[in-house]
């Protein structure tokens, strides 16, 4: 399975090494770091990773969480803690067919202090909490070898059926556009524009759409944002009753999964 781990500002560089060898011992080999605060090829670092040596050694760093994820289909966040503003996480073995019927998934793990903070679990479809007793904050290497194992292990088993759905760099695209089109017709304002986008990415995400479903959707908005600035100048210019479409690729008939 093509699945990557993605640290976000890991501290410790024993931890990213642990990370790395639990990567290994899981059958997982991307390893993706978002602004890491220290060196992650520190002695301490590849003292942890063992025989992970060269995983850890061809890790990519990005410098922020949505670059890491750009080509990816599924992001998968990890909490310790429930959210309250969040979508409740799950349990990992209740998103195991999503995950396996990814082709590019990726798990995101925080910073070992804070864990993630919600604008980075908003980037990510689902969020799963491993259950725990009370302190239910792991080690951050701990935890990535128990989500790994809960997607990884018997995957040589299970056939995989991986969709084709859009990137995550194509759906941020899509949301980016969407909060445009929100504030051109006044569906939402300053203020409540984070809450709202929230609960449509929520919907949309589930809709898991293809490539040329989330250019279908775009051709759409393209199409409010083209009446609404024909409307503005016909108001201006009275008279001038055109009614051509806008340079839309017509994605609804190409449309496709
Ligand atoms: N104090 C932080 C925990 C940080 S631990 C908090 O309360 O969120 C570092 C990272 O390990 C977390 O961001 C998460 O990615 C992972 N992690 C730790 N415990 C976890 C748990 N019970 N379930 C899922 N992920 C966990």
């Amino acid at each position: 399975m093509n699945l990557a781990v993605v640290l976000v500002s890991p501290k410790t560089p024993g931890n990213v090494g642990s990370a790395a060898r639990a990567m290994l011992n899981m059958g997982a080999s991307d390893l993706r770091i978002v602004a890491p605060r220290c060196d992650y090829l520190d002695p301490q670092a590849v003292a942890m990773a063992v025989h992970a040596g060269d995983l850890l050694r061809g890790a990519r760093v990005y410098p922020t969480l949505r670059e890491a994820l750009a080509d990816r289909d599924l992001s998968v966040g990890t909490s310790a803690r429930i959210r309250a503003d969040l979508p409740a996480p799950r349990h990992p073995a209740q998103i195991r067919p999503l995950v396996r019927g990814a082709a590019a998934p990726a798990l995101v793990f925080g910073p070992e202090e804070t864990g993630l903070v919600n604008s980075d679990l908003e980037q990510c479809q689902v969020t799963v909490r491993i259950p725990t007793g009370d302190y239910a904050s792991l080690n951050l290497a701990q935890a990535v070898l128990l989500v790994c194992y809960e997607f990884l292990q018997g995957v040589d088993e299970v056939p995989e059926h991986a969709r084709k759905t859009a990137t995550r760099e194509e759906m941020e695209a899509t949301y980016g556009h969407l909060r445009e089109v929100m504030h051109l017709i006044g569906y939402t304002d300053a203020v409540r524009a984070r809450h709202t986008l929230r609960l449509w990415r929520s919907l949309l995400d589930r809709a898991q759409m293809s490539s040329a479903e989330s250019r279908l959707f775009r051709g759409l908005l393209r199409q409010v944002q083209w009446k609404v600035s024909s409307v503005e100048a016909s108001a201006a210019q009275p008279g001038d009753g055109t009614d051509a479409r806008p340079d839309d690729d017509q994605a609804e008939h190409r449309a496709e999964r």
